[in-house]
Order: C-alpha cells, then structure tokens, then sequence
C-alpha cells in the first residue's frame, strides 16, 4: 500500500488484460488512475470497481494512434487529477500472422500506428506534464518478440523492436528531467490477446499446453506478473532504474 501515493498514472490499454491488472495494482498503491481505452464498457466497468474499492481512478475513451485524442485526453487527466507522472504505454495488437513476402502496406502500417507510433503520440504529450511535475516514469510493453524473433508475426516482432529501443533513446533524452524510461518484455501472458491467438490455432486447451509447455517454469504467466513489474518501476523503489529491459517470461528467453 502507499507505494504510489500522489502519483498520476494514464494506462493505454487500461480496460482488459496487462494494463487491467496494471490499473488495479497501481490504484491500490495509491495512484489516481486514468484507464484509458478503445473498449469503453470494460473501461467504465473498471473506474467503477476501482472507486468502489476505495481507489481514484476514471476512464477515456482512447485511440493511441491518433494524436489529437492522445492531447486532449492527456490534457483532461492532468486537469482531472493533476500533472501526469507514470505514463503506462501498454496498448498493443498482434497483427496479422503472415510470413513477411505476404503481407501487405495496409497490415504493416495498421500495426505500426498502434505499437509504435502510439507510443511516440502518448509519450510526446507526457512529457510536458511530467517536466511540471519535476519527474515521471514512462513505462513501455514490449515483448519478448523485442529480444528474440520466434519466426512469426513480422511487423508485432518489428514494433516491439522499436519500442526496445525507442525507451533506452527516450532514457537518456529525459534523464536530466529526472523522467525514467523502461521497457518490460513479457513471455506469455494469458489475456484475451492471447485467447484470441490461442482461439485461431485450435483447441484452446491443447493450444494453451503447448504455450505453457515454451515457458521453463511450466505454465504461461497471469497479467498481474507483469503489473507488479509496472507498479515497481513506476514507484520510487526503482529511481535508479533508467533505460533497462525488464524481462518477466517465465524464464521463455534464457534458453
Ligand atoms: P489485450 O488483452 O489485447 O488488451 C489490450 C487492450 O488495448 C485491449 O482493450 C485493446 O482493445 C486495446 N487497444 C487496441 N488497440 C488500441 C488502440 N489503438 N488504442 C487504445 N487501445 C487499444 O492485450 P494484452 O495481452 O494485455 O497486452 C498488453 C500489452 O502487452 C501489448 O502491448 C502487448 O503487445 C504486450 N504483450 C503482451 C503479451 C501477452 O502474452 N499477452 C506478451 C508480450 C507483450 P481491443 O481488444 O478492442 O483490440
């Protein structure tokens, strides 16, 4: 408890999975939180359960590749709880699962303005918040498809990438404004993002054995593995903790 008290955090992707478990966990830690979204009923559902439980927190309706909705919600957090100080850039699609020679302009660019240029929108318009409030940490999902390649999803693969490194590039820009930036890279995660991977391979359950079966510790990991992940480095126990890749995989990228 308390280890967030008096922070401001926006979650992208705040309504399911991940970022749920992100906004829950960092709520009870005494952050006023923004869920932000583009599924409005979870999201609202969330705020509710949220304030019901004692915790601050509101919901934006949110598209992160677009950038005039990234500004003027941005905006109507700072004014709603104060200056932001831990942007959770979470918001993420798989894309379409096509060897590279098969994919077209669309699909690539469709992936890229939600993985990649999402993360550039709502960072861009964190920082003016976090500069008022003399510090902040920025907190970027990658993937372990931002370590290693696993010979699918290309443009996911790509994006992830780039956000790798987009978050050491940023850590530095913003270190002398005492605003930290740092990806975490998650093995398997079973949300409905990778029920709907899981849905399209065949039986979910012999689908979800063999994801188990890739992780050494035995079994892919719940959201709220990840969240604690969120909640330390945006608290002040990893002040020192700049432009690091913070790898929670089940041990899936030690092999
Ligand atoms: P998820 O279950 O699909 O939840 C993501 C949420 O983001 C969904 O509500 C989704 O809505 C929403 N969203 C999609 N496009 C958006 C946009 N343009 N603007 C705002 N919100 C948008 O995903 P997750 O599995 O929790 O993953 C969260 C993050 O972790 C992603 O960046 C993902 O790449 C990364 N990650 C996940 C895993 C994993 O195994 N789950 C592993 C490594 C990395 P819709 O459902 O309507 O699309």
């Amino acid at each position: 408890m308390n280890r967030l008290k008096g922070a401001v955090a926006i979650v992208t992707g705040g309504a399911v999975g991940i970022g749920r478990a992100a906004c829950v966990r960092l709520a009870e830690e005494g952050a006023a939180v923004a869920i932000t979204d583009i599924r409005e009923a979870e999201g609202h559902a969330l705020a509710v359960e949220i304030v019901s439980a004692g915790g601050a927190a509101a919901f934006w309706r949110l598209d992160v590749s677009k950038e005039a909705e990234v500004q003027q919600v941005f905006a109507a957090v700072s004014a709603r709880f104060g200056p932001v100080t831990v942007l959770v850039n979470n918001a993420g699609i798989a894309g379409v699962n096509k060897p590279t020679h098969e994919i077209t302009e669309a699909e690539w660019d469709a992936l890229m303005a939600v993985n990649v240029k999402g993360v550039f929108f709502c960072t861009k318009h964190a920082i003016p918040a976090m500069r008022q409030a003399g510090h902040g940490s920025i907190i970027n999902l990658s993937s372990i498809y931002g370590l290693i390649g696993a010979g699918d999803i290309p443009p996911y693969h790509a994006s992830k990438g780039a956000v790798r490194l987009m978050t050491k590039n940023d850590a530095l820009i913003y270190a002398p404004d005492r605003i930290r930036v740092n990806s975490i890279h998650p093995g398997f995660i079973w949300t409905p993002l990778v029920e709907a991977f899981a849905a399209s391979q065949g039986a979910m359950e012999d689908v979800r054995k063999a994801l188990d079966a890739r992780h050494p510790l035995g079994h892919v990991g719940d959201p709220d593995d990840i969240a604690w992940g969120i909640v330390y480095l945006a608290s002040g126990e990893a002040r020192f903790v700049t432009g690091s890749e913070l790898v929670i995989d089940g041990g899936y990228t030690a092999q």
